[in-house]
């Protein structure tokens, strides 16, 4: 029906005859001539009717916005004065000898261009509206480029792609399954997979040596900022590796996709020790772009009299530390109040602070709340943090995880706020996590899953599960995990003490894992992989602000589709097919809490 996109058009087609299809952009009456913009996914070109084609013109007269149209016409360059060289096709424009009405269109819910005027939620009712903004198209268009080249990379280097089932078990990934009961099996039910975890390690079983997918992978989590209920993971799998062999292979495959992609030389992936990460940066992803860094002061704090302080600096699980800023002493009241709001978001239950006006001026030269408690060691903990002239230094002082998640987060806002970036990426490999995290109660959980190789013997695993570290590694791009992974259990003994240590008994190990388990006597190769976020991915390499901007058609925060208006209400009839009585009725909106 066509012979070029819009978007393609330019001047080495002068005289041309084209025919375009595509929908219109927007429609101009100028006293006799009617300038058609026409937007197909590749761009817009400027169509001229005038009235000498009479039919054309009477058609193109009652053409209105997102008509589609086909057009015939020659390329010819535009006059002196009205060429747009900011537009790819600014310099031409198409004379028009035919337009055809392929389909009507009624005035769509809101302008293209005028998309920031109407809510997310309208966009969303109306995505495939949404989608003709060229911005979308080519956020769309890039994350196309980057799954093409992930698999051309992955096939080059011997990996296979195989699809795992969707309808499976319960793969443990640390968030809640999405369940799907079965018909056949009245009262029982399918998980769909939290990831192709446990397949692709059979698959390692069966000897096929290098597996990949770009996999759907869903997870009933909590409402999280910018997650999605079903999310895309570019999955890997390798046998007969060790972690050096996976990371050399992906931090391959990203450094390649980074330069042919956005033409980035990715600097140096360095690697750093998860203890280090937390200590340095509160933070297991830290965004190495921001120089600031936490220093611990618990020693010095010890003894202050100033509880707050010498609480946490005492305590077994507490931590004292300090977040230098340079320049910030021109931070206002105001903005430290705004500060002291955001990691009370984290449980902060204050941020106490010392602007360091004139350093030698001693205790007169500076400025704080809280200095008059620190005479003793106001210079040692100066010094420590080397502060300067024109500094401020925030305290967080509480529990280990409310220090680092506070200061943690309270880094990167000022990293943002203060622009105080020092590179444009800022990659690097975090290693050595712990095998286990426990919660308030001392239960422990894998941090990675229980599949994990923890770095030690199964002797030394269970006399101290807690200091026990694991083979996992994330990949961390600007303070964002893009992936992460590890090098497996192919021991079944190994195994059987972790699942011991997590509180699984034999029965329930046998129950949900007996394939797994039983699997591994049969011969298991040693084995490891890893697994990218492709949507978080994207977001990153196209600067979307959202995860949302990147998915064509994504759910919202409460994890509903406004469009179908999923998830919705099923039938009577089909609620008995599958032996289910609801407790509740659905409620109306699938939005509401
Ligand atoms: N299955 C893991 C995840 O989804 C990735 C991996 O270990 O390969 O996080």
């Amino acid at each position: 029906m066509r012979s070029h996109y819009c978007g393609q058009l330019n001047e080495t087609l002068v005289d041309q005859q084209v025919t375009l299809c595509g929908w219109v952009h927007r429609r101009r009456d100028h006293g006799g001539v009617i300038f058609l913009d026409m937007r197909d996914r590749d761009g817009i070109a400027q169509v001229v009717v005038d009235p000498d084609t009479a039919e054309a013109f009477a058609t193109a007269d009652r053409a209105r916005n997102e008509f589609v149209l086909r057009i015939q016409g020659r390329i010819r360059m535009r006059p002196e004065g009205t060429q747009n060289p900011n537009m790819p096709t600014g310099l031409i424009e198409v004379l028009a000898k035919d337009v055809e009405v392929l389909n009507t269109a009624a005035t769509p819910p809101f302008q293209l261009d005028e998309h920031g005027k109407v809510g997310e939620e309208v966009r969303l009712k109306y995505r495939y509206i949404d989608l003709r903004r060229p911005e979308m198209i080519d956020k769309l268009r890039l994350r196309s480029r980057i799954s093409h080249h992930v698999r051309a990379y992955l096939e080059g280097q011997g990996f296979l792609d195989i699809e795992t089932p969707i309808l499976t078990r319960a793969t443990p990934e640390g968030a809640r399954d999405y369940l799907v009961p079965s018909r056949t099996h009245p009262g029982s039910f399918f998980a769909l997979p939290q990831s192709p975890q446990l397949f692709k390690q059979l698959l390692m079983v069966s000897g096929f040596d290098r597996y990949y997918q770009i996999a759907k992978c869903f997870r009933d989590e909590d409402l999280r900022a910018d997650r999605q209920p079903e999310f895309t993971q570019i999955d890997l799998e390798a046998s007969f590796v060790n972690e050096n062999d996976i990371m050399a292979i992906t931090e391959s495959m990203v450094r390649g996709l980074f330069k042919e992609v956005l033409e980035v030389e990715l600097p140096e992936f360095s690697r750093m020790p998860y203890s280090e990460a937390m200590s340095r940066f509160g933070s297991d992803k830290p965004d190495l772009r921001i120089p600031l860094e936490l220093t611990d002061v618990d020693d010095l704090m010890k003894d202050v009299d100033f509880k707050v302080f010498s609480g946490p600096a005492n305590a077994k699980d507490g931590r004292v530390a300090a977040l230098k800023v340079i320049g910030g002493a021109k931070l206002s009241r105001k903005e430290i109040d705004d500060y002291t709001k955001f990691v009370g978001i984290y449980g902060a239950k204050g941020l106490a602070w010392i602007k360091v006006n004139e350093r030698a001026k001693g205790l007169e030269g500076l400025q704080s709340p809280i200095v008059k408690f620190m005479e003793g060691i106001i210079e040692t903990l100066l010094d420590r943090v080397d502060a300067q002239d024109g500094d401020i230094i925030f305290f967080g002082a509480d529990k280990t995880r409310v220090v680092n998640e506070a200061l943690g987060a309270l880094r990167v806002r000022l990293g943002e706020d203060l622009e105080l970036y020092t590179q444009a990426w800022a990659p690097l490999w975090v290693v050595d996590f712990p095998m286990f995290e426990a919660d308030d109660k001392g239960r422990l959980s894998a941090l990675h899953h229980p599949f994990t190789a923890p770095s030690c013997t199964p002797d030394e695993l269970k006399a101290d599960p807690a200091s026990a570290l694991s083979r996992a590694y994330d990949m961390v791009l600007n303070g964002t995990e893009l992936g992460g992974g590890s090098i497996r259990i192919h021991d079944q003994g190994m195994q059987r003490v972790v699942f011991e240590v997590l509180g699984i008994g034999q029965e329930e190990a046998e129950e949900k894992f007996g394939f797994l388990l039983d699997a591994l006597k049969y011969g298991a190769p040693p084995h490891g992989g890893l697994a990218f976020g492709l949507d978080r991915l994207v977001m990153l390499m196209t600067g979307a602000k959202t995860i949302r901007e990147v998915i064509a058609f994504p759910k919202t925060q409460s994890a509903a589709d406004l469009m179908t208006d999923a998830p919705g209400e099923v039938s009577a009839e089909q609620l008995k097919d599958l032996s289910i009585r609801l407790r509740q009725k659905a409620k109306v909106d699938p939005t509401a809490e």
